[in-house]
């Protein structure tokens, strides 16, 4: 039974006002015990959420981290210092990164091994774009991004989050079988990368969920959670979807 697993990422929005909502809000809520759920702000925000959030039992995570350890790298966030200021998650590998900041799937890798070295677990994004779907090339396009990003990867330090582009930001969602679809696939290729893994491993679906369609996406075979985005910011909104879980 894996255990279900609702992450926000809060992307370039939010402020210390938010963080003290929620983190109000989520001390008078009794979360779930099958439940994990972890919010991902701004990484300023970090420090200031780890003391606001430690009675709620809420994990932090970073939005990205470097592909590098450390040195002369300006601008850059280690997985060591994310760890080091209480997070246990960093999301890698997102499609904004991915086609914003020109992430390859060979930096997306080393950002894996950086987050594994320091003691996060990295929760990757793999997704297609409207084009490739239309194509009927998403079986290939997230194959790749699998094959490329996890070549040295611990797969029991791992989540993987399948997130089609063309749902991300948009209020169109994958429908349930669409995503499960997916899912399964992922599954599958883990169970031929690391067999003991597969049955374990949480994957979970991001791309507009809400309060109304979370219930049926995480209750699909292969579906463990979700990433959410805009509705994370909204403090009722999560806090309906953390309950759907
Ligand atoms: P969304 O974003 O929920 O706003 O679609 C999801 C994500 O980008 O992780």
């Amino acid at each position: 039974m894996r255990q279900t697993l609702v992450i926000a990422n809060w992307k370039l929005n939010g402020n210390t006002a938010l963080l003290k909502t929620m983190a109000e809000h989520f001390h008078h809520v009794d979360i779930q015990e099958q439940v994990d759920v972890v919010i991902c702000p701004p990484a300023v925000y970090l420090k200031t959420a780890a003391v606001l959030f430690e009675p709620t039992g809420i994990k932090l995570g970073g939005q990205n981290c470097s592909e590098h350890g450390s040195g002369a790298f300006t601008g850059e966030i280690s997985a060591e210092m994310l760890s080091d200021i209480g997070c246990s998650y960093v999301i890698i590998g997102h499609s904004e990164r991915r086609a914003i900041f020109a992430e390859s799937n060979e930096m997306i890798a080393g950002k894996i091994k950086q987050a594994q070295k320091g003691k996060l677990c990295p929760v990757l994004c793999v997704g297609e774009t409207l084009a490739e779907r239309e194509a009927n090339d998403v079986e290939s396009v997230i194959r790749e991004q699998l094959e490329t990003a996890l070549v040295d990867a611990d797969f029991d330090n791992l989540v993987i989050a399948y997130e089609p582009v063309w749902a991300i930001g948009t209020g169109k969602t994958a429908t349930p079988e669409q995503a499960q679809e997916v899912h399964k696939m992922i599954r599958d290729w883990v169970a031929k990368k690391a067999p003991e893994s597969a049955q374990k491993i949480q994957i979970l679906y991001g791309g507009s969920v809400k309060a109304d369609n979370a219930s049926t996406l995480f209750h699909q075979a292969d579906i463990d959670g979700g990433l959410i985005g805009g509705a994370s910011l909204d403090t009722e909104q999560f806090d309906a979807i953390c309950k759907a879980a």
